[in-house]
């Protein structure tokens, strides 16, 4: 395996494997690496030659007062945990590789950026899309993969490739959960085993929901309802949103229609969680 610390080391790996006719992943991550990431890297594996795993804790999609500093960054271990995972180059700059500059070009992916998370963390989403940009212009993939765990920032970034005529293939890999159904995250770290064991409850509000759906309800308030009753058996919880949209549009929606969108965003303790399932209602 391979390290890059620059664009022009990781832009010579990749020509050599693209000029023997490989094809390229991309896994773009945060580092603090864990068995969900390692998910992506193993479905790119299946897709790709040589598979890229980029660490980079993007300071432009952090807002202000959020946890970039003690974002954790375990170097090490991630590169250990890439070469087990049989990752053919890790790619990790520094700030000033990929921001040598004031930043003054960004990429907006407008209106499916303004709901949920979008209302809570302004200009995350422009970060977000800005770095997967550079990125993608670095290691010029054929594909990228990301997590439905991120169901925003999957359909961002799918909108803006499709927008912009990005020459890649975005493929999208199912949340993987802790046993007690918690999203597995890098910010769990900032749990505690007592808190980490009351994070189950946002899956179980998800849970309620699908069971709802299935049941013919229809109504998005009533279901709402008994997701935060759910919620609010953890103590100290502080829900931010609790949305079901339009799996496309990510609009409200008062009625079930169609393929939709549970997003839930909490804060518990010191974390920050997100969490969503897709639910296909019966029409
Ligand atoms: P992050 O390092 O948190 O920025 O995440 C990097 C990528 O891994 C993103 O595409 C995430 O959606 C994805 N990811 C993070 N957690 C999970 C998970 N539990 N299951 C599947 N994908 C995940």
């Amino acid at each position: 395996m391979e390290v890059a610390e620059t664009i022009q080391s990781i832009r010579s790996l990749i020509k050599v494997a693209r000029d023997s006719g490989k094809n390229i992943g991309l896994v773009p991550t945060m580092g603090a690496l864990h068995i969900g990431h390692i998910s992506l890297i193993e479905a790119a594996r299946k897709k790709c030659d040589y598979v890229v795993v980029s660490i980079f804790v993007n300071p432009t999609q952090f807002v202000p007062g959020e946890d970039f500093d003690k974002y954790p960054r375990p170097f090490e271990a991630d590169l250990d945990i890439c070469q087990k995972a049989g990752v053919d180059a890790v790619f990790a700059p520094a700030p000033e590789q990929m921001y040598p500059a004031e930043n003054i070009t960004w990429v907006n992916v407008e209106k499916l950026t303004e709901p949920l998370c979008g209302q809570f963390r302004p200009g995350h989403f422009r970060g977000v899309t800005t770095v997967c940009t550079k990125l993608f212009n670095i290691v010029a993939p054929d594909i990228a993969f990301f997590g439905q765990k991120d169901a925003q920032q999957a359909i961002v970034i799918r909108r803006m490739v499709a927008d912009l005529n990005m020459p890649l293939e975005i493929v999208i890999c199912p949340t993987v959960r802790e046993q007690n159904g918690l999203a597995v995250s890098s910010r769990n770290k900032y749990l505690t085993e007592q808190q980490k064991k009351d994070a189950a409850n946002i899956y179980k509000s998800l849970q309620k929901c699908h069971q709802m759906i299935d049941a013919g309800v229809k109504n998005t308030s009533e279901i709402i309802a008994e997701m935060s009753k759910i919620l609010q058996q953890i103590p100290s919880i502080e829900i931010e949103y609790i949305n079901i949209v339009d799996a496309e549009t990510l609009r409200n929606i008062d009625h079930i229609v169609g393929r939709v969108l549970t997003a839930v965003a909490v804060r518990i303790g010191p974390a920050r969680l997100i969490d969503n399932i897709l639910v296909d209602a019966a029409e």
